[in-house]
């Protein structure tokens, strides 16, 4: 049995930085964002989190070989499986009813890849920050998968702000900006992604949690030793120095934030820059594409700063 914790929510929410954190507990064994193992991983040939090219990370060679053995699955194939299968539309079928022959297929690969990440890295707990909603969907239906869901959710008026920003990709050999969203996309994606990981919610009764950024960005201790305890895991040996400094441990996630190469001493603060640096007009827009949300999550309407 793996215990694994999936954390879910539209990119910049914070799950970065929640997942280097808690990989940073000897316990834990973070993958990132472990959908993006066959495009990103293999076929891209990006950066793990320990510098190495992917197909290059020792790690991970021996995962792969203990879930697959000589049968390595074709990443081209394995890529193209999962954007026919894992649409964000496709999400309730996977959770429920009968699965297609090609979502047994990936659901099997997928549940012997967790098995091998517990087995190669003896982790009580493994977090996957892959975010998509169809992984989410899926988990509760892996064989001998204790599955938890952790949903963050970010300010979307944040959110886009950090999407409209210029972000060097790390994880490349040519140097490349991260893929940046308007407003209006940021915040759809925004609305659908979080309505998607609350759907899921029913699929882990009693294993779900609901995470704001900003909740957790000013009590970052708190909020992580919080969610280790709903996991089950022992909080002793912790990488914090004091409530808001944490010691990274170096880490193989597969992909993610260019943020998850820090390693070392980091002080954590909450990223606010959006409420002095953001222009009214993408202000306006996303407050009022995202209205009935923000109440919801207890954000203010308000577009003042
Ligand atoms: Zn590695």
């Amino acid at each position: 049995m793996v215990k694994v914790l999936y954390i879910a929510g539209w990119g910049r929410s914070g799950t970065t930085i929640v997942d280097n954190i808690l990989n940073s507990y000897e316990s834990v064994f973070s993958t990132g964002e472990l959908y993006y193992l066959w495009r990103r991983g293999l076929r891209q040939r990006r950066k793990c989190g320990c510098g190495d090219r992917f197909a290059a990370c020792a790690l991970w060679r021996e995962i792969l070989d203990v879930a697959y053995g000589k049968r390595q699955p074709d990443p081209k194939a394995v890529d193209e499986l999962q954007q026919r299968i894992s649409r964000v539309r496709h999400t309730p079928s996977l959770a429920s009813g009968p699965l297609s022959d090609e979502a047994e297929e990936y659901r099997r690969l997928l549940t012997r890849l967790y098995h091998a990440i517990g087995e190669v890295t003896g982790a009580r707990l493994i977090v996957d920050s892959s975010k998509v909603p169809s992984g989410a969907a899926l988990l509760p239906r892996m064989r001998d998968v204790e599955p938890y869901l952790l949903h963050m959710v970010r300010d979307p008026r944040a959110v886009t702000h950090s999407w409209m920003r210029a972000t060097p990709q790390l994880d490349r050999p040519e140097p490349q900006l991260m893929q940046q969203h308007r407003p209006a996309d940021s915040t759809v994606h925004w609305l659908v992604w979080n309505a998607f990981a609350e759907r899921l919610a029913r699929s882990y009764p009693n294993r779900y949690r609901l995470l704001r950024y900003e909740d957790f960005a000013a009590a970052p201790r708190e909020g992580i030793e919080r969610l280790l305890e709903f996991t089950g895991v022992d909080v002793r040996n912790s990488p914090f120095l004091d409530d808001t400094t944490v010691l990274l441990e170096p880490n193989h996630t597969v992909s993610g934030n260019p943020s998850r190469f820090r390693t070392g001493e980091v002080a954590l603060r909450p990223d606010e820059r959006w409420r002095a640096d953001q222009p009214i007009g993408p202000r306006i827009a996303v407050t009022a594409l995202a209205l009935p949300m923000l109440h919801r999550y207890g954000y203010k309407v308000s577009v003042a700063a």
